[in-house]
């Protein structure tokens, strides 16, 4: 699918829009979901601009899935999360409401998910939530 350098996620990546940013290298960005259906509730997003995982090359979509899984870990220690959802939605049909390539991590149980990119939470909120795991991933 073709590629809407105008979306809201493209225009985070050229500092267009703000976004609550826990996480950022060469290749990746971690940040904040500001319609979080469970406190921490985060996103990373490849650079690369692709619409859906299917788009994405493989090799970009490994080293996203290392990086998935250091932010799930920093969750999980500064959350003290027993479980996270890992959720990942490509194309609209399934849900996809923001077309660039992303990977939810919730740390909640797939029976207590909140509604999905349907209400927004408190800034401040989500502000100290990204502190707790800026920590955390300080002290990997
Ligand atoms: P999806 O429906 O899988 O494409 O998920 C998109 C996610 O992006 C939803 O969970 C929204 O709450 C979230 N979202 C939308 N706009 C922003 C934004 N400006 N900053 C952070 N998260 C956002």
């Amino acid at each position: 699918m073709a590629y809407d350098d105008q979306n809201i996620f493209a225009k985070i990546l050229t500092g267009e829009l703000p976004a609550l940013k826990v996480y950022e290298d060469d290749q990746v960005l971690a940040f904040m979901d500001i319609m979080p259906q469970a406190d921490g509730h985060t996103l990373v997003i490849p650079k690369a601009p692709a619409t859906t995982l299917l788009d994405l090359d493989p090799e970009i979509a490994a080293y996203t899935i290392q990086v998935v899984q250091k932010i799930a870990k920093a969750i999980e220690s500064a959350l003290d999360a027993k479980g996270i959802v890992l959720m990942q939605l490509s194309g609209a049909a399934a849900g996809q409401t923001v077309p660039h390539v992303h990977f939810h991590l919730i740390p909640s149980s797939i029976h207590q998910l909140g509604r999905h990119a349907a209400t927004p939470g408190d800034p401040a909120v989500i502000q100290a939530f990204a502190d707790k795991i800026k920590a955390a991933l300080a002290t990997q």
